[in-house]
């Protein structure tokens, strides 16, 4: 999603805006150690983590009698996602100080990398996922916990159309390492080559989880199925290429090499929440799982205030997956990070990344995707080029 019918997309920010508050809320990180609120959210973490795992484990049976080989295999599978999930949070916590990234700079800013339209070095990703059939059911708008157990899913779209770049917002990056919150970033594969330091920062730390944005926004309701499908494997190929990079240069940081990221991106969001039969066939085919959301943060105007932070807190339930975007182009995403995530936490939340939160319950799907009534964007098929991207 790159913006709102009512946003103010194409405002730039001013320096004075970027400095705005940008602070740690842990002064512990400042001063390079750690405070106790940090502690006792990475211990309360974990516990969350391992008490979870444990009820999973509880919930097996101890024979294969009476479930499907299916079934059981299911279980298996959400069993070794959990474990991994706590090996990861594990290793984050024990490496922050060096995955920590360096602060925001004058070359994240909106429109500071120069526009560059061509594809991919390479345009075949080498990793082909097994098809999944499920994409035909529709987007994943949240998950249904059984148990009610507050958990929910803090993703951060980060778009750019083939026309412009944008920037990128590391306060939330850094907040969120801070705090050991765990995202989930869809980022335009275009964007990623434009960000390639960027990214190759936050691949380093396995907090963080990346899905597939398409490669320069294009807008699923309106592309052709060859254009889908180069939107689609453009973005694969080129996060392929980056995480072969960071491997390659592993040995010389020292990191990396005991939990490197997955090999292929799972996940697939809708630009602007379009989609259409075809495409759902062609995630299908692709492998991919489409999620969307079911809380958008952001609106247009400046969303740093407490009283959005309410809004947004108002429709959150177990199983909610929030929107954001980290690429400075809503105003204050930054701020109202910090309130929403701070305001969950006050209310026994935890956050998980997507890759988690579908292993948790059962997946909610629609046909197409929406903001937040059925409909309310497809006014935007009229805007940004003949297929969204601008062109
Ligand atoms: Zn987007």
């Amino acid at each position: 999603m790159l913006q709102r019918p009512n946003d103010t997309a194409h405002e730039d920010f001013s320096e004075d805006s970027l400095r705005e508050s940008r602070t740690d809320s842990c002064e512990g990180a400042q001063a390079g150690r750690t405070c106790k609120p940090c502690l006792m959210h990475r211990r309360s973490f974990l516990a969350g983590s391992l008490g979870l795992m444990a009820g999973l484990f509880c919930d097996l049976p101890m024979t294969a009698s009476g479930f499907g080989s299916t079934a059981l295999a299911a279980e298996q599978e959400k069993a070794d996602i959990l474990a991994d999930y706590a090996a990861r949070l594990q290793y984050h916590m024990e490496n922050n100080g060096d995955l920590r990234l360096p602060a925001l700079s004058a070359r994240d800013r909106r429109r500071a990398i120069p526009n560059d339209k061509r594809p991919p070095a390479r345009r075949t990703p080498v990793t082909k996922l097994p098809p999944n059939p499920s994409a035909l059911e529709g987007v994943v708008r949240r998950v249904h916990i059984e148990n009610g157990e507050k958990v929910c899913a803090l993703t951060f779209d980060m778009c750019e159309l083939a026309t412009t770049t944008t920037g990128f917002d590391a306060d939330i990056v850094i907040w969120l390492q801070d705090n050991n919150i765990p995202a989930t970033f869809f980022m335009g594969g275009k964007w990623m080559r434009t960000h390639e330091r960027r990214v190759r920062q936050i691949l380093r730390d396995p907090l963080f989880e990346i899905g597939n944005h398409a490669w320069a926004h294009g807008n699923f309701a309106l592309l052709t199925p060859e254009r889908m499908r180069e939107e689609i494997l453009d973005t694969q190929s080129q996060y392929e290429l980056l995480r072969e990079e960071n491997i390659e240069n592993a040995g010389r940081s020292g990191l990396g090499e005991s939990l490197p990221p997955p090999e292929a991106l799972r996940l697939f969001r809708f630009p602007y929440g379009r989609s259409s039969e075809q495409a759902l066939q062609l995630l299908k085919e692709t492998g991919l799982e489409p999620i969307q959301w079911d809380v958008v943060a952001e609106t247009g105007g400046n969303n740093a205030s407490v009283s959005r932070a309410r809004q947004v807190m108002a429709k959150v339930q177990p199983g909610s997956i929030l929107l954001f975007h980290a690429n400075l182009v809503p105003r204050g995403s930054f701020q109202l990070l910090r309130y929403v995530a701070t305001g969950l936490q006050r209310k026994d939340y935890r956050f998980v990344t997507v890759g988690e939160l579908l292993a948790l319950g059962t997946l909610e799907r629609v046909r197409d995707g929406y903001f937040e009534k059925p409909g309310d964007n497809a006014e935007l098929d009229k805007r940004f080029g003949t297929e969204g991207t601008g062109r």
